[in-house]
């Protein structure tokens, strides 16, 4: 099976932020693996900018070692990686001054696509964009792309759309929540919406409940002072927990369009209800065999900040009367695993007897490890003995079932930088999304604030605390095993 694929116009790429931690493992080796895989026009333009002040040699040797690090060695072909590093070239700027900008001006060809990757602080966002419209560098038709986080709540938020919507309209915005590049999150919308089998079932008649997890096992690490100033409400269910819930429960878009799939995913934001406090759990990992506690991790020893929560929420939409849906995301947890899991409801009549009972359906769509599509099936187990009924996966992890060559899953970030490139903003945030979802968690922030809430200690490489698992025995439900 080959893959097809829409080819991207020729483009002039500036990543602000060149010399910076994202675009060293994720952007710059996104690139490289499309340009590798003979997606990226051979005339495209990749410019580098920051302030560190170095010649184009000197980032392209930084490229060529992030490359050798973070691309496979079966793609690091040596003459395609010197193709590649010709693309490139660099120049000094600070975001805050005024020089260089007039050496990126020569070097942006009129008639290439322009896009601009804010990879840099959000407070340089507004420097960088004003800079670009001064200095007449920017076209009408320019892309920017901005990363998370897009404020820190909803007042943030609007001002730093208010500020790029000064220099720029509302379409030539990206703001990227790489959640939304995972191939199996777009899956999600090819199963529900290219198949007539799930999509009649879709609905509270039918499904019990929906689990959205994203466990991770790493600690805050070294991102210890900006972690603790957010936290997993800020850090994670703002953004990529609630794209998941919105793409899970949402209505079918009349085109797979930008606006189309927008509108829906913010009707699901509005119709959510404000959480009750006794729906959801707070906690912050303790001190494990492994490494130290979240307090030992960052500077204040006293610190309030969650590692962990998770939540029950109610849709209050037609479709979704009755289904709750169940978050939670953490950190220094059992396995790294990210998945939605949609549980069916059982037949409304067992026709067999004693015991044997058919069991739900569960559908789980894995993002991480494996990304794939399981359903879970009830059949009569093969062999003499009478009817007994065992419960079956039917597996289409995408390499197994695609073939290694279609399944070779591209990462997020170079789909979603392919997709800037195209003018196809369908799987970004808008600015009134964002501003939504932050609406909708401010007051659960304030109302902790305001009660000093504790967040409860929870043993590293746990599910979290017991109060998490309550949360779903208390319904007589219980969270999928946390495995990889
Ligand atoms: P980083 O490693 O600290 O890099 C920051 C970059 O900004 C560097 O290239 C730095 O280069 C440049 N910079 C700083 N001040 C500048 C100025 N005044 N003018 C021009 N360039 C300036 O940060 P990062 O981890 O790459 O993160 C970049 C952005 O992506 C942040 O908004 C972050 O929240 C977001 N993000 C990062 C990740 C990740 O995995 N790293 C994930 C999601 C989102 P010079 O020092 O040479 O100027």
């Amino acid at each position: 099976m080959v893959a097809r694929v829409i080819p991207v116009d020729d483009f002039d790429l500036v990543i602000f932020g060149g010399t910076g931690d994202l675009a060293r493992r994720k952007i710059l080796p996104g690139l490289y693996r499309r340009f590798w895989s003979e997606q990226m026009p051979p005339a495209a333009r990749i410019i580098g900018a920051a302030r560190t002040d170095q010649d184009s040699d000197a980032w392209r040797a930084f490229v060529r070692e992030a490359i050798e690090e973070f691309v496979s060695p079966a793609k690091r072909v040596p003459e395609t990686v010197e193709a590649f590093l010709d693309c490139l070239s660099y120049v000094p700027i600070d975001a805050m001054g005024t020089d260089g900008w007039a050496d990126l001006r020569a070097l942006m060809r009129p008639e290439a696509v322009q896009a601009f990757y804010f990879s840099v602080a959000p407070s340089l966002f507004g420097p960088i964009a004003e800079r670009l419209k001064d200095n007449a560098i920017a076209r009408d038709d320019a892309r920017i792309v901005v990363e998370k986080p897009f404020g820190r709540d909803l007042e943030t938020a609007k001002a730093l759309n208010a500020t790029l919507a000064t220099h720029f309209d509302e379409a030539q915005i990206y703001r990227i929540d790489h959640y939304l590049g995972k191939e199996t999150v777009q899956n999600l919308m090819a199963v529900r919406f290219a198949n007539m089998l799930f999509e009649p079932l879709w609905n509270a008649q039918y499904i019990d409940h929906v689990q959205i997890t994203v466990a991770e096992t790493v600690g805050v690490g070294g991102r210890g002072s900006y972690y603790d100033k957010s936290g997993a409400m800020r850090d994670m269910v703002q953004n990529h927990l609630m794209q998941l819930l919105c793409l899970t429960a949402m209505e079918p878009p009349a085109h797979f369009e930008p606006n189309a799939v927008r509108d829906e995913k913010l009707k699901v934001i509005r119709a959510l209800d404000p959480v009750e406090p006794g729906d959801i759990v707070r906690g912050q990992y303790q001190a494990g065999a492994d490494g130290a506690s979240y307090l030992d991790d960052v500077e204040d020893s006293a610190s309030r900040t969650e590692s962990f929560v998770a939540m029950k929420l109610h849709i209050s939409n037609w479709r979704w009367n009755g289904t709750p849906f169940y978050l939670r995301t953490g950190k220094r947890m059992k396995s790294r695993m990210s998945e939605i899991v949609i549980q069916f409801k059982e037949p409304p009549h067992n026709i067999f007897t004693e015991a044997v009972s058919p069991r739900c359906n569960i559908l789980t769509i894995r993002l991480q490890p494996d990304e794939g599509i399981d359903l879970r099936m009830t059949i009569k187990e093969p062999g003499p003995g009478g009817m007994r009924l065992v419960e079956v996966p039917m597996d289409m992890t995408f390499a197994e079932a695609l073939g290694p060559e279609v399944a070779d899953i591209p990462d997020a970030y170079e789909r979603l930088i392919m997709d800037v490139i195209r003018g196809n903003q369908t799987l970004f945030m808008r600015g009134d999304e964002v501003e939504a979802a932050w609406g909708w968690t401010d007051p659960i922030i304030a109302g902790w604030t305001r009660s000093e809430h504790v967040p409860l200690p929870y043993e590293p490489g746990t599910a979290g605390p017991e109060d998490a698992l309550i949360l779903l025995y208390r319904d007589g439900r219980r969270w999928r095993e946390i495995s990889a």
